[in-house]
């Protein structure tokens, strides 16, 4: 469990470790934002960072959100959307939500304009790309970005700011760098082609630097700033009971 000293440090020391990237990769730090992931961190860790200065939390799972939300209503917060979403959830995303960073398809697009338009709200989205040949990656295909971004100009609730990715799981920083300069080839084309799009949200905490050297203009980092996750996939809070 991270303390709030803790989490005062955590968050200090990433964001000079984000800092130190960009200077390596020449890039002005100004330019990199960074996204805290709090999935499965209860509200008052979440109540720490609002005090820290975050406001915008990265979460994957939208029932996670609709139970911390009520509980963090004083806080502000934007709550981003970074993980696979079924079509169903998206009456509760559409309350919610004011980011989703993993539209991959042109049903939850569809979905999700629909229930926005019924709240009369817009949001910001990225097109998540699979960038690696992992069978287990959400994401459109590259191939199909083209044609999906000219398919969402006709949505007007879905404002296209961006990509994102994962990339894959490896420790050959080779590989794992292929993945990110892919996205950022990708959103270069796209912008040729008249998209608005400059957003690239790739980097995690244990590859951020080589999404940084790629270009990413904002990093999720859940570990480095909350602790390890007890288990690792399974939304815990706040029912800490369910064993993997
Ligand atoms: C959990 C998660 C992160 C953060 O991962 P850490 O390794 O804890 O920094 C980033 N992006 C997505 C999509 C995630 O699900």
């Amino acid at each position: 469990m991270t303390t709030p000293s803790h989490l005062a440090a955590n968050w200090s020391d990433i964001r000079r470790r984000v800092d130190e990237a960009c200077r390596a990769a020449g890039r002005d730090p100004a330019g990199v934002a960074i996204l805290p992931v709090s999935k499965t961190f209860g509200p008052e860790l979440i109540r720490e960072g609002v005090a820290l200065g975050m406001r915008r939390f990265g979460e994957n799972k939208v029932q996670e959100i609709r139970d911390k939300a009520p509980l963090l209503a004083d806080c502000g917060i934007a709550w981003v959307m970074i993980g696979h979403l079924q079509t169903n959830k998206a009456k509760d995303v559409a309350r919610l939500v004011s980011e989703v960073q993993s539209l991959d398809r042109l049903e939850l697009a569809e979905a999700l304009d629909r229930r926005l338009q019924h709240e009369g709200r817009a949001i910001d989205v990225l097109v998540q790309v699979k960038t690696s040949t992992e069978p287990s990656k959400y994401g459109l295909l590259p191939e199909q970005l083209a044609s999906f971004l000219d398919t969402l100009r006709g949505y007007a609730t879905l404002r296209v700011r961006g990509l994102m990715t994962l990339a894959i799981h490896s420790t050959d920083p080779v590989e794992v760098r292929g993945c990110f300069r892919r996205l950022r080839e990708l959103r270069d084309r796209a912008i040729a082609q008249g998209h608005d799009i400059p957003r690239l949200s790739m980097g995690m905490s244990g590859d951020f630097p080589l999404a940084i050297a790629e270009g990413a203009t904002e990093v999720r980092i859940g570990t480095a700033i909350f602790g390890s996750r007890p288990y690792p996939d399974a939304y815990y809070w706040p029912e800490p009971t369910a064993k993997p």
